[in-house]
């Protein structure tokens, strides 16, 4: 029976394809993971070691798996993931015995190496493991952030499992929006897989879909267009569209920001790609919001992109953000405004309802109520299958996630070190204290 066992959900999917290749690798031999989406099969192998990953919206239901695993196998529960990096004590509290902290490819490895090495316990010699927090002697210990400069020395897939997901092909942020994990976690620059490497693991998928913070930013450092090195990439993958499959860009698993939504850009994915519909996000329709959130554009960017993307033959998906902190009756009435506008268009909205996320700069940020207003349009917009997305149930979730952080607030780990904490004190720091709006990315 295997000793290491991995714990494959829904959401883990796509994070643990990318974290297997990565220990192949480096020369973990694969056969000895029992990789699972079952928890009985998982609870009935009896593994002396249990990978997890998940977010902060799926505590709960974890908290509960968590329970099961450690009464009837008694192994060392290791879990990574944003809500390991950001809240690590509470990790621990939630029944896991070691949490990685940052990028997981080298510190896995490593650990399981180590844990392998010493019976499975958990002693000083992780002191030597960089990227973990653990309890040792009852003091909790923190060996640093982990880092991967270059995550492109680990291939996509493993070649010794049949795993296939859509294609981490970049990674960091700069933008630096006040409720998104990804800049905090990855870093504020972005990496990128080479062309190479992408068209090679390309020929795995039937359809080539890929994650991105930004699909338009491939190649550049993220605030700005490099609209060469994007063409470059289309053009490579044109072999592997010619013998049958599909190319989707800008679109599902990731997004566009509006700002690089250009005539350019455009040209290329429809010269280039099957996409049909392309993700846009706009989060809000008030630029007082867009400005206190970071988002670094304007409504007239969203606008514009609806436009192009329409006029290019495209359907506009775009995403909003209800019940912002600190959003009034009035901001709400500007998202719904703009929502109707970009259907009225053709395009379709995908809503969502503010949810806290650890690790972020809106952690300790209260979600504002819905008006009236907002919720009769959402309301009436969903059962007329106009509008998209989870706002209903993440109402719920947002409550629970403030009682949480609330309840269990810590400094998160981070890519950069410390991350602002706008909200405590209840105290809201304006836009204008600690940035600059942008207009469009600069191209070279
Ligand atoms: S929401 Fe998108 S643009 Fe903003 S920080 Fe996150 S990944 Fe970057």
């Amino acid at each position: 029976m295997p000793e290491v066992a991995l714990r494959l959900t829904r959401r883990n999917h796509n994070a643990f394809v990318h974290l297997l290749a990565a220990l192949e690798t480096q020369g973990y031999a694969l056969g000895d993971i029992l990789v699972s989406k079952s928890l009985e099969e998982i609870i009935r192998a009896k593994p002396k070691i249990v990978l997890y990953s998940f977010y902060s919206q799926e505590v709960w239901d974890v908290e509960r798996e968590v329970k099961l695993l450690k009464e009837r196998t008694g192994a060392i529960l290791v879990v990574g993931g944003y809500h390991a990096t950001a809240m690590p004590r509470h990790t621990l509290r939630m029944g896991f015995d070691i949490a990685v902290i940052g990028e997981g490819e080298e510190v896995l490895y490593e650990l399981l190496t180590t844990l392998g090495r010493t019976g499975y316990k958990v002693t000083k010699d992780l002191l030597n493991v960089k990227g973990l927090a653990f309890y040792l002697g009852g003091e909790f210990t923190f060996t640093g952030f982990a880092k991967v400069m270059d995550f492109s020395k680990f291939p996509p897939y493993p070649e010794a499992l049949r795993l296939i997901s859509p294609m981490e092909i970049s990674r960091g942020c700069p933008f630096a929006c006040y409720y998104c994990q990804t800049p905090y976690m990855k870093g504020f620059r972005m990496r990128h897989r080479p062309i190479d490497q992408i068209v090679r693991y390309s020929r795995r998928m039937k359809d080539m879909r890929y994650i991105t913070p930004n699909a338009f930013a491939y190649g550049s450092p993220g605030a700005i267009l490099r609209l060469d090195k994007l063409e470059a990439l289309l053009k490579a993958l044109q072999p592997l569209r010619k013998e049958g499959r599909r190319l989707f860009y800008g679109t599902f698993p990731s997004e566009v920001r509006p700002e690089f939504v250009l005539p350019e850009t455009l040209e290329l994915l429809v010269q280039y790609t099957d996409t049909t519909r392309l993700a846009i996000g706009a989060q809000s329709g008030d630029d007082a919001m867009l400005k206190a959130m970071h988002r670094l554009h304007k409504v007239e960017h969203v606008v514009r992109a609806v436009e192009l993307a329409l006029e290019y033959g495209l359907e506009p998906v775009v995403d909003f953000i209800v019940g912002l902190p600190n959003e009034t009756e009035e901001s709400q009435r500007k998202s719904i405004e703009l929502m109707k506008w970009i259907m009225r268009k053709g395009g379709k909205v995908r809503a969502h309802y503010f949810m806290p996320l650890p690790g972020t700069p809106w952690a300790r940020c209260k979600p504002s109520p819905l008006s009236d207003e907002m919720k009769k349009f959402l309301g009436k917009m969903a059962a007329e299958g106009k509008i998209e997305g989870s706002w209903g149930m993440q109402i719920e979730i947002s409550r629970r996630l403030q009682r949480l952080i609330e309840e269990f607030y810590e400094e998160p780990f981070s890519y950069h070190g410390k991350v602002l904490d706008i909200c405590s004190d209840q105290k809201f720091i304006t836009q204008a204290e600690v940035g600059t709006t942008v207009n469009a990315p600069r191209k070279l």
